[in-house]
Parts: C-alpha cells; sequence; structure tokens
C-alpha cells in the first residue's frame, strides 16, 4: 500500500503566524525606537532601555513555513520588504544626525515609511484572519462559509454562461466503524488525512469544502459530468489502496459520491439535492462507488 507523500509536513497554522507576526512586530518595535532616540540624540552614547532587539530579528522570527494563506498574500512579501527598506532608512538617518547632516524631509519620509509600514501590517493582519474564518479547524480544509460564497460565485458564472462545473458529495462509508472501533481521535486523523489526500489527488483548480462531518464537498469547475465522473472515480480507486497512518496503525477507508452537473435553470439548492440523491443512491448499491445524478431537470 501506498503512503500518501507529504501528509504530515510540518506547516505552521495561519493563528501560529499571527502570534510570530506579533513577536517580530515587537522586535521591529524596539529596534526602530532605539534608532529614533539616536536620531534625536546622536552626540549621547547610550541605548534606549527598551532591548533595542537587533533588526534582523523581525524577519527571522517570520522564517518559517506557514499555510499557502500566508505565503500567498500580498500584504507578507510587502510587510517584509517594507521592514527591510525601513530599517535602511532609519540607519541612513541616524548616520547622517551622527554628522549632523539630517534633514527634516528626510526624517519626515522615515516616518512617513514608518506609517506606511504599519498600515501594511494591520492588512496582512486583516488578510490572515478572514483565510482563517473561511478554514475548517479540523481538517484544514476550506468550510461551508468559503463554501457558499464560491458556489455563489460559480452559478453566476454558468448562469451567464460563461462555464459549467459540476459538485459532488463525498461521504465515507462506514465511518461509524472507524469511531467505534478505534476511537474518536483516530477518526479524526482519518478525517485530516483524507482531507489531504484528496487535495493532493485532485486536480489543482477542483476545490473541497468540509461539508459537515464525514462528508465533503467537491467543485469541479468547467468540468463536463462525464469527466468529473472520470476524476472522482480514479480518486476513489486510489483511497482504496492506499494506508492512512494513525496512531492505531495503518487504515484504509472508502467514499461514496453523488455527483451532479449543472443545467439550464438549476438552482444551487436543486444541485446539492441532486447530488445527495446520487449519493444516497451509491450507498444502497453497494458503497465506495460514484454515482452521477440521472435527470438534469
Ligand atoms: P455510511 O455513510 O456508509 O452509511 O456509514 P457511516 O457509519 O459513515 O454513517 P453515518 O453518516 O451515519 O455516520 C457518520 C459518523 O461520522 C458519525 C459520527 O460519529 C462520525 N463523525 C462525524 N463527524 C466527525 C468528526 O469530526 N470526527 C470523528 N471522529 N467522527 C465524526
Ligand atoms: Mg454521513
Ligand atoms: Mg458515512
Amino acid at each position: 500500500m501506498n503512503e500518501i507523500d507529504g501528509v504530515g509536513a510540518d506547516l505552521r497554522s495561519e493563528e501560529d503566524f499571527l502570534k510570530d507576526l506579533h513577536r517580530a512586530l515587537k522586535a521591529h518595535r524596539q529596534w526602530m525606537a532605539n534608532q529614533q532616540y539616536k536620531i534625536n540624540f546622536p552626540q549621547l552614547d547610550s541605548e534606549l532601555e527598551v532591548g533595542f532587539e537587533s533588526v534582523r530579528l523581525f524577519r527571522s522570527y517570520l522564517k518559517a513555513e506557514y499555510e499557502p494563506s500566508v505565503h500567498q498574500s500580498t500584504f507578507f512579501r510587502k510587510t517584509l520588504t517594507q521592514q527591510a527598506h525601513l530599517a535602511q532608512l532609519a540607519v541612513q538617518c541616524r548616520e547622517q544626525a551622527e554628522r549632523g547632516e539630517l534633514k527634516p524631509a528626510d526624517f519626515a519620509h522615515l516616518l512617513r515609511m514608518d506609517l506606511r509600514f504599519d498600515e501594511l501590517v494591520d492588512q496582512l493582519r486583516a488578510e490572515v484572519t478572514s483565510a482563517m474564518l473561511d478554514l475548517d479547524e479540523l481538517t484544514g480544509l476550506y468550510n461551508r462559509n468559503a463554501m457558499e460564497r464560491d458556489l455563489d460565485e460559480e452559478m453566476a458564472m454558468a448562469h451567464r454562461g460563461v462555464a459549467p462545473f459540476c459538485l459532488a458529495m463525498l461521504d465515507l462509508d462506514r465511518f461509524k466503524q472507524v469511531n467505534d472501533q478505534y476511537g474518536h481521535p483516530v477518526g479524526d486523523e482519518v478525517l485530516q488525512q483524507l482531507a489531504e489526500f484528496l487535495q493532493q489527488r485532485l486536480r489543482p483548480y477542483d476545490r473541497v469544502y468540509r461539508y459537515g462531518g464525514e462528508e465533503f464537498l467537491v467543485l469541479l469547475p468547467e468540468t463536463s459530468a462525464d469527466r468529473a465522473f472520470k476524476v472522482l472515480d480514479r480518486v476513489r480507486c486510489q483511497l482504496e489502496r492506499v494506508a492512512l497512518q494513525t496512531e492505531a496503525g495503518d487504515l484504509t477507508v472508502t467514499f461514496s459520491a453523488g455527483l451532479c452537473g449543472y443545467f439550464k435553470g438549476a438552482r444551487l439548492t436543486d444541485l446539492i439535492e441532486k447530488a445527495d440523491q446520487a449519493l444516497y443512491h451509491a450507498k444502497s448499491q453497494g458503497r465506495n462507488q460514484v454515482h452521477l445524478a440521472s435527470s438534469q431537470a
């Protein structure tokens, strides 16, 4: 049996990132306060009693590999760049002050850049916090909140004739038995590993949402029903051959899925209901299979 590549890779969460950012900012603020003190009193051979952390601490506190939503934030890169720029300006101002050459305009520029830095940090925090609200805590998948927003957009595009899509409801087979036999924490591990498996094995532009419990909704944009069926059935076949690693040892699970393609005049609730009915059919036919909703109207 195969193991899932990369499962358990140690990414720091959005929450961890916000903590790291807090520490990084504290170090940055102490360093900046000390620079400003020296700029104002260049003759004094003393430091401000604030810890005057190294300028490099800011970056080193943020060196970890975070969840993609952090690295994908444009404000993440901009904040790092702005901090480096700010550090350079502060040193220049301090050196000019030491030579008695600091011009008010240069000092004003430093202060403006410092305010700009604060703005970027606020935007970065807001973006990462909002990404956190879209995520399911256990699996790290998008939650229903994000699902509803994305599906509304997808429906609007399909109505305009831009791109039809498919959606699928997936439900683990006999999952209660996993909990009963190995305990709820092991069940949780299975859900986490399954989430990672689905994200790795579906196509990059497919999106997986935790619909609830051990049910997942998959959105397959710009995909015909036939194609979507092939994609899901391939993933289903792969899953039954994979060992999910848990505290209770390697476990194998399967899912059943109901699939429905967008059709003209459909409402979102119609599509979800049809996918649900198809899922029910897949269960009643023996599980571990994908079923395509039959009629499209
Ligand atoms: P089938 O779908 O094949 O008909 O059987 P099932 O045993 O999976 O049936 P059902 O949908 O009734 O049970 C789902 C179980 O999933 C019940 C619940 O204990 C478990 N479950 C739901 N959410 C979680 C979770 O977050 N963690 C764990 N460990 N278990 C969960
Ligand atoms: Mg269920
Ligand atoms: Mg189930």
